[in-house]
This record gives structure tokens, C-alpha cells and sequence, in this order.
């Protein structure tokens, strides 16, 4: 959730219930709705928050969100309802068809909203995109400038970890970061937001180009891969048996 003043934007609602009590418990009224793709848990709570507070919608064009007002697709840019910010929206397919991702590039606090494509030290499932897409889609997050803070859609990050350690058990920063994840767990603190620094350092699935990836991917094929995306679809598949 993002705020300004007693304005506040809610992103992807699976729930309307915990985000009713806080916008109700800090005083905020909710003046839009963003929403990355299509999956229930992003978008269960569309409607009762609607109800409500009968606000814009934003989401993707190619996809069927509930109570959809603006219909969005790479090259959009847009000014969020009641706290000004501007956002800009990248296609990113392969976790849905039509997933997009929305950008604030202003210096001081440059973010991302990816929904359930990157998350901290990993990616989303590719339930409706192959590997070649969602590499793609992958690339263009790790694009974005260092500092860009990543806000993902949910809490996978120790769990990620302990699988990205097994694909690059040599790799210090991710030692680091480890040790770094779990403490904020053990405090009962969110892991997120990550950045896209620290995800190009430790996340196995924007690394896909890294010898040590590589070699993991290839001995867990028991076969030379081809290329990165032949890596990417590799490590993909073990993370699913992990
Ligand atoms: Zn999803």
C-alpha cells in the first residue's frame, strides 16, 4: 500500500478484510486499486473494497480483472489517484499471459510492483508462459536501476533461499544475505521490499548467465544446456521438486 496524506492506493487486494481494517485503523481512504494479473489471491478483494470506495481500477489489458476502470499495457504511464505518483507499466508474461509491472523511476524512490514474476531470490511459476518469456520478462526487471526497491507478491524469501544456496553454494553475498533474511524473520519483520541490486547479486533466476548457475543447471540436467534460457528452464524445473 502506498499513502499520502489520509490517501491511500492499495496494490493487488487478494483480501479486502485486513485492508479495510488498516486503512480504517490508520485513517486512510482509498482512492485506487492497481492489480498485476489475474490470480485471485491479487484480486479476490477487488469487489468488496469497491464497494466501499467505489475507485479506478487499474490493471491489465490483457488479462480479466474485477472492476477493471483502466486497461493498461507496456509504454502506459500513469498518475495515481490522490497521491500523485507516477507509474509506468511494463509487460511482463510468462507467471500469467498478460502480467504487467508498474514503475516509479523518480530518483529519490524508485520501486517496482511485480506481482508474482520476480520475488526475493526467485520467480513465479510460469502457469500460463514458457521459459523463453519469462527470462525475457525477467531481464527487463533486472534492467531497472540498482536502488529500485522490488515489491513482490508474497513472502517466499527464506524458503527461495535455501534453494538459490543449493544452485550457488560458493556465493558469499547470498551467505550474507541469508543470515540478513532470517533475522528480520526472527524479529516477525517482512523480508520485503528487496532490491533489484541485491536480486541481481543472489537471485539464481537473474544469473541464469553466471558459470556457477550454468554449471548447477547442467549437472542437475546430468547434459550440457544449450543456451540461458535452456539454464533458466532448467533451474526453474528443479525449484518446482525442490
Ligand atoms: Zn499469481
Amino acid at each position: 500500500m502506498l499513502h499520502r496524506g489520509t490517501n491511500a492506493v492499495v496494490v493487488d487486494p487478494g483480501d479486502a478484510a485486513p485492508v479495510i481494517a488498516h486503512l480504517d485503523r490508520e485513517g486512510l481512504e482509498l482512492c485506487a486499486i492497481l492489480t498485476t494479473h489475474h490470480h485471485n489471491d491479487h484480486v479476490g478483494g477487488n469487489r468488496a473494497l469497491l464497494a466501499r470506495w467505489p475507485v479506478p481500477v487499474y490493471g491489465p489489458a490483457r488479462e480479466t480483472i474485477p472492476g477493471r476502470t483502466h486497461a493498461l499495457a507496456e509504454g502506459d504511464a500513469i498518475t495515481v489517484p490522490g497521491i500523485g505518483v507516477e507509474l509506468s507499466v511494463l509487460d511482463i508474461p510468462g507467471h500469467t499471459a498478460g502480467h504487467i509491472a508498474y514503475v516509479a523511476r523518480n530518483a529519490d524512490a524508485p520501486l517496482v510492483f511485480c506481482g508474482d514474476t520476480l520475488f526475493a531470490v526467485g520467480c513465479g511459476r510460469l502457469f500460463e508462459g514458457t521459459p523463453p518469456q519469462m527470462l525475457a520478462s525477467l531481464c527487463k526487471l533486472s534492467a531497472l536501476p540498482g536502488p529500485t526497491r522490488v515489491y513482490c507478491g508474497h513472502e517466499y524469501t527464506l524458503a527461495n533461499l535455501r534453494f538459490a544456496r543449493a544452485v550457488e553454494p560458493a556465493n558469499v553475498l547470498l551467505e550474507k544475505r541469508q543470515a540478513r533474511e532470517q533475522e528480520k524473520r526472527n524479529r516477525a519483520e517482512p523480508t520485503l521490499p528487496s532490491t533489484i541490486g541485491e536480486e541481481r547479486a543472489t537471485n539464481p533466476f537473474l544469473r541464469a548467465d553466471e558459470p556457477a548457475v550454468r554449471a548447477a543447471a547442467e549437472q542437475h540436467a546430468g547434459r550440457a544446456l544449450s543456451d540461458r534460457v535452456a539454464v533458466f528452464a532448467e533451474i526453474r524445473a528443479w525449484k518446482n521438486s525442490f
